[in-house]
Parts: structure tokens; C-alpha cells; sequence
């Protein structure tokens, strides 16, 4: 079983890279049978935002990512919120001190500053910008200036090499190599801070080692402080957990995530009717396959084929194997497509379809309550059966109003671009007449039957009409469907049909014919 964690600075809002490492870490404590802990990391009180944090567990809880262990339950291993546990670093600092694994460093940020400045001139620039001034302290020296008040720091003695990252997704990694450092040796690492606060690394390190964490899945971005941490676990002479370090998200261009391409917070993509299966279902699949590592079926598979995986599904097939390199690239069509089958299914549940309702009822009011007098069409039951009739036609439910305006305005907009292109293509084609004698003879026909007529009934006179006449039964969908909606594709007729009431549909087709 894994012991996994999510540690999220409360720095801003959760965002689509943050979601995916919270859920790889769940899924793999999940398809475990582990434990999943949440611990928030805010030594860097500078950067703390205001909410940070409730939107953190909020978000998490709306995309079904639950926590064993964390701020708001508790658990053996806490405090969960690293400000809360400064005594514990404090404590793990000193012992490195004692174990002459690190030191005291007085020196001034000006010092400092300085010294940086002129490590960045030589060529090629040096990795290693301090010059260990206060290492060369004495103990007696050292202790003597802190009895006296001085701030400090404690910062790692680092060793001239530091140690390889093994990362069960990339293998062995040179970082030295890698990175290219023109220095055998880093700047010894701060570990505490002189505010009082440790540095990212030692809570990281002492936190995942206190809190039993096995594996460690976190974004790229951290490879670089790896080396650092693993050089932390050595200095306390603790085993460190296994490191897995998942590729970018980035836009389709593969350019870093911006605003437009889907670097916004996973509240605002809720607000925007993204259902929450849907952007689990999405985000899981940035840089996991449930077939990588599998043999590849023999038959051709649509791109589409066995990706759609519930929360549960994923638990089951979650493993390490199924991990991808290489930068994830995001879709927003996509998403749109995990949205609309999740939507879909979601419509045809009892529950799912009243609830869906029940959210979209108000955006129908805002929009066609100065249009529509008959207030019916704002009661629950009919507003249900609008989000019925566009059941598998949309992908997301803000689009609904807009889609179903036809319904609500005393005629459809027939002059619509999409609609105007239709009556030019009927007498391109010369099909307006066909349309035209559709239309009259279904008018006649209406006329005989409306107070009693039936689905079945539509059905199977549109399918004699277009025997007698010879034409296909799709152009006598398309005209009717045409005529009630001023679109060609959407909601199935006898469905439409019910929606509008007898005198519309009369007055519709009327309308149509001149
Ligand atoms: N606090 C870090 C973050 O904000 C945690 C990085 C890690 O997982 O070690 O992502």
C-alpha cells in the first residue's frame, strides 16, 4: 500500500496542474488500498493568499478527491499545516547542527547579494554564489553569535556531488549533467529560515519523512530541488520515499498554459458547467494512459475508445506504469467531449436530470422572462423537459438557453447565419419547392390532427408522406424540424413538437410558407 500526499502552497487558486498531482496521488493511494494525505506547505507566509486554502479543499472536494488524513480531519501524523509544526523544524534543524550536517549562516543579505552579483559575471557563471564564510566558523563562534541575538540561518553543509535522482518515471537522472552546472557543488541549501520559518525543502523533507510517505508524484517543475531534498534525507541518514515527476501541462501549441488555454481554477471551470467527472475524467489522462505499458489491441480503436473512465474505474486501472513522458498537452474540444457524455448520462438519471434543471431554471428566467408571458415555461417541469429534448446535442448546459431559445421567442430566427445558409442550399439544390409541398401538406394534415395526434402518428406520416412523394424522410425531418427551430440538426420532432404548443407549431409552419 502507498502512503501518497498532495501538498499544495495556499498561494492561489487550484489549477488544472495542481489537480492532476492531487489526483495521481489519490489514485495511487486508492488502487493501494493506501492512505492519501493532504498537508498544506505555507512556510512562505510572503506568499500566502487570502481563501487560498478553502478553495484548495473545496476544489478538491468537488472533483471527488477525498483525503484520509489532513488539516480538516486530523490524523496520527498531524499537525497538517506546516505552519503549525515550526517547532518540529526547529527541532530536526538543530539536531543537523549538532550531527555537523549544518551551520549557522550570519551573513547579511547585502553580503549576499553581493556575492551573487559577482558570481554571475564569471564565465561561466558559478551555481555555488556563496563562498561559505560562516561554514569556516567555529562552533564557539557560532554559538556565541546566536547567544548574542544575530540572525541566522541554518543551511546544509552540501556535499562536493550532489546525489543522483532515481525517479521511477525517468529512470536515473543526472542532474548535474543535465542542468549543466559549471560547478561541481551547489550553494549550501537554507534550510530555516531567519524569520523563524523553515524553507520549503526541510519541511518537505522532514514532513514526508515524519508522515511515512512512500511515494512522492509531484509536477516538473521540482526536479531541479530533488537533489536538494535527497541531500537532506542523507544528512539525517533517512530513506527517502520514490520520486515520480510528471510532465508540464502545456496548450495544444505546447506553449505554458495561459488563461486562454485552460490555466484557470478548477472552481471557475464548475462555474462554467463543466461537470465534475468530466475534468477528473480530463485531467487524468494528461500523462496517464490506461493502456500505456498494455498490449495495444489488434483491432484499429477510435482515438476516443475506452477513455471515458469514471472515478472508480480509474481507481481500479490507476498504476505507476501507465505514466507517459513527455509535456501533456490540453484540449479545451476535448474536455467539451468529456462533458458532453458525462452530461448526457447525467440527463438520464431521475436525480441528475432534476438537478440539472434546477440549475439551469434561473438562466432561463433572466433570459426570456421579459419575452414570455406564458410563465409555465418557467416551471420546473417544463424547464425538465427542454434539458430532455437537447439530451446528447450539447456539451455543456450553459449553452442551453441560447440552444433552446426557439422555444421561448414567439417565432424561431430563421434569419440566423446557419439558417439563411439552409434556404440558400434548398434552392441551390431545387429543393424549395419540395419544401414548400412539405410543409403544405403537413399543415393539412396538422390541421386534421393536432388535438389528438401521437408521436407514432408524426413518425409514420412523414414516412408515408415521403413515399407518395419520393422524397427522403430526412429532408421531411429537416424541413419540419426547420420550420419549429430555425435549425436543421437538434431535438427529435414529436419531442419539439410537445414543447411548442399546437397553435405555435401551426403558426410556425404558416410562418415558414410565406
Ligand atoms: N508545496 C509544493 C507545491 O506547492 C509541494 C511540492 C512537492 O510536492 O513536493 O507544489
Amino acid at each position: 500500500p502507498a502512503r501518497t500526499r498532495f501538498a499544495p502552497s495556499p498561494t492561489g487558486f487550484l489549477h488544472l496542474g495542481s489537480l492532476r498531482t492531487a489526483l495521481y496521488n489519490f489514485l495511487l493511494a486508492r488502487a493501494t488500498k493506501g492512505e492519501f494525505v493532504l498537508r498544506v506547505e505555507d512556510t512562505d507566509q510572503t506568499r500566502k493568499k487570502e481563501g487560498a486554502e478553502e478553495n484548495i479543499y473545496e476544489s478538491l472536494k468537488w472533483a471527488g478527491i477525498s483525503w484520509d488524513e489532513g488539516p480538516t480531519n486530523g490524523g496520527p501524523h498531524g499537525p497538517y499545516r506546516q505552519s503549525e509544526r515550526l517547532d518540529i523544524y526547529r527541532k530536526y534543524a538543530n539536531q543537523l547542527i549538532q550531527s555537523g550536517h549544518a551551520y549557522r549562516c550570519f551573513c547579511s543579505r547585502e553580503r549576499l547579494d553581493q556575492l551573487r552579483a559577482s558570481a554571475k559575471k564569471l564565465t561561466p557563471p558559478s551555481m555555488a554564489t556563496y563562498d561559505r564564510h560562516c561554514y569556516h566558523l567555529d562552533q564557539s563562534e557560532s554559538e556565541h553569535k546566536e547567544f548574542s541575538g544575530k540572525l541566522y540561518t541554518i543551511r546544509l553543509k552540501s556535499t562536493e556531488k550532489y546525489p543522483k535522482v532515481t525517479d521511477l518515471l525517468h529512470g536515473e537522472l543526472d542532474l548535474q549533467v543535465q542542468i549543466n552546472y559549471a560547478d561541481t557543488r551547489y550553494d549550501d541549501p537554507v534550510l530555516f529560515k531567519t524569520d523563524g520559518y523553515p524553507t520549503y525543502h526541510l519541511a518537505n523533507v522532514v514532513d514526508d519523512h515524519l508522515m511515512e510517505i512512500t511515494h512522492v508524484i509531484r509536477g516538473e517543475e521540482w526536479l531541479p530541488s530533488t537533489p536538494k531534498h535527497l541531500a537532506i534525507y542523507d544528512a539525517f541518514g533517512w530513506t527517502p520515499p520514490q520520486f515520480v515527476h510528471i510532465p508540464l501541462l502545456t496548450s495544444l501549441e505546447d506553449k505554458k498554459l495561459s488563461k486562454r488555454t485552460g490555466d484557470i481554477g478548477i472552481k471557475e471551470y464548475a462555474l462554467n458547467g463543466v461537470l465534475p467527472e468530466a475534468l477528473v475524467n480530463f485531467v487524468a489522462l494528461f500523462g496517464w494512459s490506461p493502456t500505456a505499458g498494455a498490449d495495444k489491441p489488434k483491432r484499429k480503436r477510435q482515438s476516443t475508445d475506452g477513455e471515458i473512465l469514471s472515478m472508480d474505474q480509474l481507481i481500479q486501472k490507476f498504476n505507476l506504469n501507465g505514466l507517459t513522458k513527455g509535456n501533456a498537452k490540453v484540449s479545451e474540444s476535448k474536455l467539451e467531449f468529456f462533458n458532453a457524455h458525462y452530461l448526457k448520462a447525467l440527463i438520464e438519471t431521475p436525480d441528475g436530470l432534476d438537478a440539472i434543471a434546477r440549475e439551469v431554471q434561473p438562466l432561463f428566467i433572466e433570459k426570456f422572462s421579459n419575452v414570455v408571458a406564458n410563465r409555465l415555461k418557467f416551471e420546473l417541469d417544463y424547464i425538465k423537459q427542454v434539458v430532455s429534448l437537447f439530451k446528447g446535442k450539447i456539451h455543456n448546459v450553459k449553452d442551453l438557453p441560447d440552444e433552446a431559445s426557439y422555444l421561448f421567442y414567439d417565432s424561431p430566427n430563421w434569419g440566423s447565419a446557419d439558417a439563411m445558409n439552409y434556404i440558400e442550399q434548398l434552392s441551390v439544390t431545387n429543393e424549395s419547392k419540395a419544401a414548400v409541398s412539405i410543409l403544405e401538406e403537413f399543415l393539412q394534415w396538422w390541421n386534421s390532427r393536432k388535438e389528438l395526434w401521437t408521436p407514432t402518428e408524426i413518425d409514420s406520416f412523414i414516412k408515408s408522406l415521403a413515399k407518395e412523394r419520393g422524397y427522403k424522410s430526412s429532408t421531411v425531418f429537416q424541413t419540419l424540424r426547420f420550420a419549429f427551430s430555425g435549425s436543421i440538426p437538434g431535438a427529435p420532432l414529436s419531442q419539439l413538437m410537445i414543447l411548442l404548443d399546437k397553435e405555435n407549431v401551426t403558426r410556425r409552419v404558416a410562418a415558414a410558407l410565406s
